[in-house]
């Protein structure tokens, strides 16, 4: 197995959920030798996260700690199945970083067809760069339309090692995710494994993935975790 130089999708206390502060995150994403650090706290939908003067005032945070380069973004919330997020592209372009996910408890779903087309919206949105566990089974989706999108805008579908948590009980998320591989294999997609950390301990874990991704003979070379200049290229960031 290549070596985890980068983790775009964690989360530090400011998210309200989480118990890490941002230097710990940072001093074990360097511990473990990463090369990139994505911090993403949640967007404001999102019970107890951060408010929205977290996101105006990120400018005082460095972009290099302990030899780590730091992507300051968010976690910003898909609202509906028309592809809404709960922040405006004022606050989009502050970020290092844009990923876009569902969660359920901020979110109005409606048809698979709905849905899916609400998502691709997102996809195609040019200020966000990684759509965070599609194959959570929140949201009805069809994932090979999904694919195909994502691949016409260099947009990442991540592969969610947070989902597969067998104490969050998502139980279809493992047969999505082995899905979402298959069809960006065939595709020829690159993806993005997230381990969604909301502790400094499970920064670049990628435990529950790794069976995944050996199952569908997935490609090491469509895993963006393995190359930051390829994702910076990959995003145009
Ligand atoms: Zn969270
Ligand atoms: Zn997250």
């Amino acid at each position: 197995m290549k070596q985890i130089l980068l983790d775009a999708h964690t989360h530090t206390i400011a998210s309200g959920h989480a118990y890490s502060s941002l230097q710990e995150m940072v001093q074990a994403a360097a511990d473990k030798g990463l090369q990139v650090l994505g911090i993403t706290e949640h967007g404001p939908s999102v019970t107890g996260t951060c408010p929205l003067t977290y996101y105006r005032n990120m400018f005082v945070v460095p972009r290099q700690m302990y030899g780590v380069r730091i992507l300051m973004g968010c976690e910003v919330n898909i609202l509906d199945n028309e592809g809404h997020l709960d922040l405006t592209d004022e606050y989009l372009d502050r970020l290092d970083i844009a990923i876009a996910g569902i969660h359920g408890n901020c979110w109005k779903g409606g048809t698979k067809d709905e849905n899916t087309a609400g998502m691709i919206r997102v996809i195609q949105n040019p200020k966000i760069h990684i759509i965070s566990h599609p194959g959570d089974g929140t949201a009805e989706l069809d994932f090979e339309r999904l694919v195909i999108a994502a691949k016409e805008s260099h947009t990442l579908l991540e592969i969610n090692n947070h989902s597969l948590a067998p104490q969050r009980k998502k139980t279809i998320a493992r047969d999505n995710n082995l899905e979402l591989l298959r069809l960006c294999k065939q595709h020829n997609v690159p993806t993005i494994l997230g381990s969604d950390a909301h502790i400094s301990f499970q920064i670049a874990d990628y435990t529950n993935l790794y069976p995944l991704l050996a199952e569908v003979d997935f490609p090491d070379d469509l895993i963006m975790n393995y190359s930051p200049t390829r994702f910076f290229e990959y995003l145009g960031i």
